[in-house]
């Protein structure tokens, strides 16, 4: 993992970072508040230790709390949603890796990617890939796991 190194950043230019290590997973999101807040009928967050992420511009970026516990930034200038942050998950963030410059692979495990809250997806959304479905949240055990990896790793 020693030489792994992407970067990404708004479409302006004013936010950028840079990811140390693979991101832990990636889900697509189709509930109805990515619809409203991406603009799009579903949304990809992946999930990274804090300690894997380098941002530079982050007085460019705005933030905006869809629950008491869960916050996106998004760059003031052009809108990218760009990083999210959940209180409850201290060594944890997530950054929206379609935003990796070129359209790279996020670099996450082949068996960490899934579509979540599916049951809510847009009724013209199709679904045609094989990745695993779940009609709600992801479990949660998932999460757990994932937090004490990050937890250990740094
Ligand atoms: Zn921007
Ligand atoms: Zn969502």
């Amino acid at each position: 993992m020693a030489d792994f190194f992407k970067t990404g950043g708004c479409h302006c230019g004013r936010v950028r970072y840079e990811i140390l290590s693979a991101p832990l997973s990636v889900q697509h999101c189709h509930c109805s508040q990515c619809r409203k807040g991406f603009a799009t009928l579903s949304a990809q967050g992946a999930v990274i230790g804090r300690q894997h992420i380098r941002i530079t511009g982050e007085e460019f970026l705005t933030c905006y709390r869809t629950s008491a516990s869960f916050e996106y930034r998004f760059c003031a200038t052009c809108g990218s949603r760009i990083f999210a942050y959940e209180d409850s998950e201290p060594n944890l963030m997530y950054f929206m890796p379609a935003t990796l410059d070129g359209g790279v692979h996020p670099g996450h495990p082949p068996d960490g990617e899934s579509h979540i809250h599916v049951g809510s997806k847009a009724v013209w959304e199709r679904l045609a890939d094989d990745l695993p479905k779940f009609e709600a949240a992801s479990p949660d055990e998932i999460v757990s796991d994932l937090m004490r990896q990050a937890s250990e790793d740094g």
